[in-house]
């Protein structure tokens, strides 16, 4: 993409409104904009790092063999009747009546919906076990909106839902889901803790959240400082092995971690003093086992093998898809902006012409922009006729990865300059050198 044709709304001044450095950065670097409290329209850098997490998160899904559909964000009110979450739910949720009077909501979640889906196709052990998915806008009527897209009204959610029949089965797909989860938060760069949690108005007894230390998180947590060691990698993971998914889930989840209103002083007092931490903690993701709480007032039942019926166990998995990009930002930035990782980068790298207009950067530049494009690069080419600091400034702000410089006294020496963005140092090279880095 050539800058001079793209739409970057970049903000010099620090807007008035955002109390945190990723809702100041995602404002000033032109990649949301609020339309009402909590509603924001997606410009095209936020955009595209919205769709990077979300591939990222479709990939790890398909990997541990769970199966993508779409819900509506619409949903009709008789069908959280049947669950007896229609009243439960309160204040959150956005109540609407279409022309007909009858009486609608835009979901908050998809307990309910999925259920119902289940139950008007599935009727048979046989077709067990079965995860689906979506990722789909929610939305929560938050009593405080804020921090941009942290907490936002309407937000991006993966859900995920599964359907076993044993407790034994259902268990299996919880452990599934976290190891799943820690791969793709760890794709994304991003150390997020699964922590001992309260289940609120999903109901069920295991649960756990998925944190990332932030000071300006919004949960309080406790922990074991070892629990922060412990990193999946690139280990092999076979979803369907129960044991295998066990033994992860075991490993990450045996050492103290948990959110404030699960929090027990005297088992975190039994940890020795130098590991015992409390901090703050953004909710990323969370994962339920709820048993047969929606399958047995919704009648998702199936045949098991001796012919009797009963309700399936199921459990819900979640992953805040708009929120991670304001978790990564404050995981991941410096005085100057952000810092993408490179597996959520909106480009690969930029390309900055020191001097647009000289026959020799402009020829060079072209050919590094033609080249990184063939080799699947996706770079930023800031072809603007502006002062090398604002182009500076630009790409800082933006947090591209890499960045590589063109300027007429390197090119006089056949050389340009690639920078990492993460630590600052630069490198003078040829530019196939620099390409060659990149691949
Ligand atoms: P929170 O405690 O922050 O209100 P939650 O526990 O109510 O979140 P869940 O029902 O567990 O949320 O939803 C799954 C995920 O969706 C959360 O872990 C979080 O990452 C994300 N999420 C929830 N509410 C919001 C929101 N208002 N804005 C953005 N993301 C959200
Ligand atoms: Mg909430
Ligand atoms: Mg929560
Ligand atoms: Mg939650």
């Amino acid at each position: 993409m050539r800058l001079s044709r793209y739409f970057l709304p970049v903000l010099k001044e620090n807007p008035a409104e955002a109390q945190i450095v990723s809702h100041r950065y995602m404002l000033r670097a032109g990649m949301i904009k609020q339309q009402a409290a909590g509603i924001y329209s997606w410009l095209p850098l936020g955009f595209k790092v919205l769709r990077r997490i979300e591939q990222i998160v479709h990939e790890e899904q398909a990997r541990a063999g769970h199966i993508p559909l779409l819900m509506p964000t619409l949903q009709p009110a008789d069908l959280w009747r049947e669950s007896g979450r229609y009243d439960d739910y309160g204040q959150e949720m956005l109540r609407i009546k279409d022309r007909q009077e009858r009486e609608m909501l835009y979901g908050p979640t998809n307990e309910e919906m999925i259920t119902d889906i289940f139950r008007s196709h599935v009727g048979s052990y046989k077709d067990l076990p079965l995860t689906l998915y979506h990722i789909q806008w929610k939305f929560r009527d938050e009593m405080r909106p804020r921090f941009g897209v942290m907490r936002g009204r309407e937000f991006l959610m993966k859900d995920g839902y599964n359907f076993d029949l044993t407790k034994e089965d259902a268990l299996h797909a919880y452990n599934r889901h976290l190891v799943s989860y820690l791969r793709t938060y760890e794709r994304m760069g991003l150390q997020a803790i699964p922590m001992r949690a309260d289940s609120g108005p999903i109901g069920g007894d295991d649960t756990h959240e998925f944190l990332v230390l932030a000071a300006t998180g919004e949960s309080e947590v406790f922990y074991d400082s070892a629990v922060t060691d412990i990193r999946l990698g690139q280990r092999e993971i076979d979803y369907d092995d129960k044991a295998q998914c066990q033994a992860v889930m075991e490993e990450f989840t045996s050492l103290y971690a948990r959110t404030d209103e699960t929090h027990d002083a005297a088992l975190f007092d039994a940890i020795p003093e130098e590991r015992r931490k409390s901090a703050r903690g953004i909710e990323v993701g969370q994962i339920f086992y709820f048993g047969t709480k929606y399958s047995e007032p919704m009648g998702a039942t199936v045949v098991t093998p001796d012919g009797s019926r009963v309700p399936v166990h199921m459990g819900s998995h979640g992953i805040g898809v708009s929120r991670l990009l304001g978790a990564i930002i404050e995981a991941s930035h410096d005085d100057k902006g952000i810092i993408w990782p490179e597996g959520v980068t909106p480009f690969g790298v930029g390309i900055v012409n020191l001097k647009q207009g000289d026959s020799s950067t402009d020829l060079a530049c072209e050919g590094l922009y033609r080249d990184l494009k063939a080799k699947g690069l996706d770079p930023l080419y800031d072809d603007r006729d502006e002062r090398a600091g604002a182009k500076f400034a630009t790409m800082d702000l933006i947090g591209l990865p890499w960045r590589i410089t063109v300027g007429p006294r390197g090119i006089a020496n056949g050389k340009v300059e690639l920078t990492s963005r993460r630590t600052g140092v630069s490198e003078e090279m040829s530019a196939g050198d620099a390409i060659e880095r990149l691949v």
